[in-house]
């Protein structure tokens, strides 16, 4: 089933002769089960695709839409994960996580539980009462990990979300990430330019290049990892 289809989608920042074109005519399917990497170099229009899927900025040609219907607006179907970690800096890591689930309406106790499950999962106990400033970069960005993976958004979007982390650390939220996808079979979009990373994680790469932004090539990855 199609999970997304973006049909067509071209995008220029600015106008006039200060104007970028930074994507020239995206077409690309990504099922509702796929892991999907974008995967290129800095330049090549990786995050403004992740956010026009995302809702985040406006699509101004062409057409992105998910089984819910035509994106316009962020929606609670798509969840992202920012390459800079955003996390309230007056809330705790549990506050921060339990924040997303008192959205989609939790109840405190299963709220608390879900919390704690998803705060161990990215190595952070310990760290529950910790405020944002008092931890490492890292640390940070797991605790945002956590708290979008435990609202479990049926569209997971990750813009390079382990690249402030160090070798060992990213490997093991790697492994974490693909073992959730395992699970869960959500649809992932993941932005990355490190082509390990795309080949360990993903289903399937799109290969991006820049001057304008396009998709060179769609590859499937064969090996099976689970
Ligand atoms: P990537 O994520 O692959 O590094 P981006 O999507 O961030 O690529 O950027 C694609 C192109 O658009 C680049 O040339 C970048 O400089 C330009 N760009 C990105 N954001 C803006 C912006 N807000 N204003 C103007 N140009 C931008
Ligand atoms: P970064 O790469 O930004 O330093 P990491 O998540 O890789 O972040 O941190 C590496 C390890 O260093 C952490 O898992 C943790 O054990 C330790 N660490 C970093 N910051 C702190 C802190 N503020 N308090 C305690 N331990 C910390």
């Amino acid at each position: 089933a199609p999970g997304i289809r973006i049909d067509d989608v071209t995008h220029t920042y600015g106008r006039g002769d200060s104007s970028v074109l930074a994507l020239n005519r995206i077409n690309l399917d990504i099922a509702e089960t796929e892991f999907h990497a974008l995967l290129g170099p800095s330049g090549c229009g990786k995050s403004t695709l992740l956010y026009l899927i995302g809702g985040f900025i406006p699509v101004q040609q062409g057409t992105i839409s998910t089984p819910r219907g035509v994106v316009r607006q962020p929606g609670p179907d798509r969840a992202i994960v920012f390459q800079n970690f955003a996390l309230f800096p007056w809330k705790t890591v549990r506050e921060n996580v339990l924040y997303g689930l008192k959205k989609i309406g939790l109840r405190r106790e299963e709220a608390e539980q879900r919390a704690q499950e998803f705060i161990s999962l990215v190595h952070l106990n310990g760290f529950e009462n910790s405020y944002p400033s008092q931890l490492s970069g890292g640390m940070q960005q797991r605790a945002a990990i956590a708290r979008t993976l435990a609202v479990d958004p049926k569209t997971l979007l990750m813009d390079e979300p382990f690249g402030a982390l160090d070798a060992q650390t990213r490997r093991v939220m790697q492994e974490e990430l693909r073992a959730i996808w395992g699970r869960t079979r959500k649809t992932v979009v993941f932005v990355t330019h490190d082509v390990q990373e795309a080949v360990f994680l993903a289903d399937r790469i799109s290969i991006m290049s820049s001057r304008p932004g396009r998709i060179e090539h769609v590859i499937d990855v064969p090996l099976p990892k689970d």
